[in-house]
């Protein structure tokens, strides 16, 4: 057992504060991280605050980790000490079931055991990345380039991988018309892959004064959502929307710009249900599909493709101690565009 320092909270209520905890020995078939960075998400918030309902506390979040291998178990393969090394929101599933045999380990049958606030084999509790060091199997272990700004990788172990991998699942390709709801961390990512892919890319905001942020990121075009003459001329002209609001909103207007056939692609997770009437959808055959992060492999794949293609996560990096005015942030829609967590701040 190892003593590892984190930040944590007690219950929905309180702020994050530092909290000191064990992590497992090293295994045959584990490897050591000694965290570098580590992104902030909107779950990490979600979750932190009870909004899902399944939430278990203490909580340490944090699953977009970048970090150096500082140890390997016997069996280890694929990683040495001294490797960079990625760890995303799961690092654990039954690895028999059809999902995870498909590389689907996101959709497990009988649940993935999530970085943080997760029950894993063993019966405890996990802990997640704003904490000194993490101890993972290497099957959920990523290799990460030395190419790229560290800080700017740590975010797309899950803004990353939960916008490209719906994208890739329907096929944008060039030409489409792509528009990307809410400019925060996963909408910043999903604009860059949207381009990437030669999709012609919208940016909704309900932000006015992150116009010029989304052309600078990519986009072809921006539209304020509270602006109705620009929401009726864009009725029934994309052919996907990837919806990444994290609050309350109407999925009915924006479904309303959707063509013959278009699909908007619900990532964001709103603590409430939202009601959604049949005519948007019957009236032009469109449909609604969700998409949770991705598996291992595809998340290698995205990695691999941001090293070749020069892509990273824009991202304000913040101390451990800054952490709760980075969550009134970001719940203002103030974030520009993810809060990384630099954990020498930590030690
Ligand atoms: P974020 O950085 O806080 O960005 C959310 C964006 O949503 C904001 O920047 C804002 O963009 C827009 N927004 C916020 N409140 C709004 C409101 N009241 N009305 C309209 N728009 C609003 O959050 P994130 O980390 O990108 O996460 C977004 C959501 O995805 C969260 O719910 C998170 O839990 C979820 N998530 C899901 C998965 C998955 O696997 N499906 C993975 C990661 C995260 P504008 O200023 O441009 O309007
Ligand atoms: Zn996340
Ligand atoms: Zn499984």
């Amino acid at each position: 057992m190892s003593i590892t320092k984190g930040y944590a909270v007690q219950e929905a209520t309180s702020p994050l504060a530092p909290f000191s905890f064990e992590r497992r020995e090293v295994r045959p078939h584990d490897v050591q991280i000694e965290i570098l960075y580590c992104g902030v998400c909107h779950s990490d918030i979600h979750q932190v605050r009870g909004e899902w309902g399944n939430s278990i506390y203490p909580m340490v979040p944090g699953h977009e980790i970048v970090g150096r291998i500082t140890a390997v178990g016997h069996h280890v393969k694929n990683f040495k000490v001294g490797d960079l090394a990625g760890v995303g929101c799961l690092v654990d599933s039954c690895r028999t079931c059809p999902s995870c045999e498909q590389g689907l380990e996101q959709f497990c049958d009988t649940g993935m055991v999530g970085t943080y606030n997760s029950i894993d084999k063993d019966g405890q509790l996990t802990y997640g990345g704003y904490s000194t060091q993490i101890v993972v199997d290497e099957k959920y272990t990523l290799k990460v380039s030395d190419k790229l700004l560290l800080a700017g990788v740590a975010p797309l172990l899950c803004a990353g991988i939960t916008t490209y991998s719906p994208l890739r699942y329907v096929g944008v390709k060039k030409g489409d018309k792509v528009a990307v709801l809410g400019l925060g961390g996963l909408g910043h990512m999903a604009v860059k892959f949207a381009v990437a892919f030669g999709a012609e890319v919208t940016m909704l905001s309900s932000s006015p004064n992150k116009k010029e942020d989304a052309l600078k990121l990519g986009a072809h075009h921006f539209a304020l959502t509270s602006d109705e003459s620009t929401m009726s001329s864009l009725a029934s002209s994309f052919d996907y929307i990837l919806n990444t609001v994290s609050a309350q909103h109407d999925y009915n207007t924006y479904l309303n710009l959707l063509r013959v056939n278009g699909t908007m692609i619900i990532v964001g997770v709103p603590p409430a249900a939202t009601p959604v009437h049949a005519f948007p959808l019957i009236m032009k055959r469109r449909s609604i599909i969700g998409s949770l992060i991705g598996g291992i492999a595809e998340t290698q794949e995205m990695l691999d493709f941001c090293a070749e293609h020069n892509i990273v996560s824009e991202v304000e990096v913040i101390n451990m101690d800054y952490i709760n005015e980075a969550y009134e942030r970001m719940l203002k829609s103030d974030v520009r565009y993810r809060f990384v967590i630099d954990l020498a701040s930590l030690k």
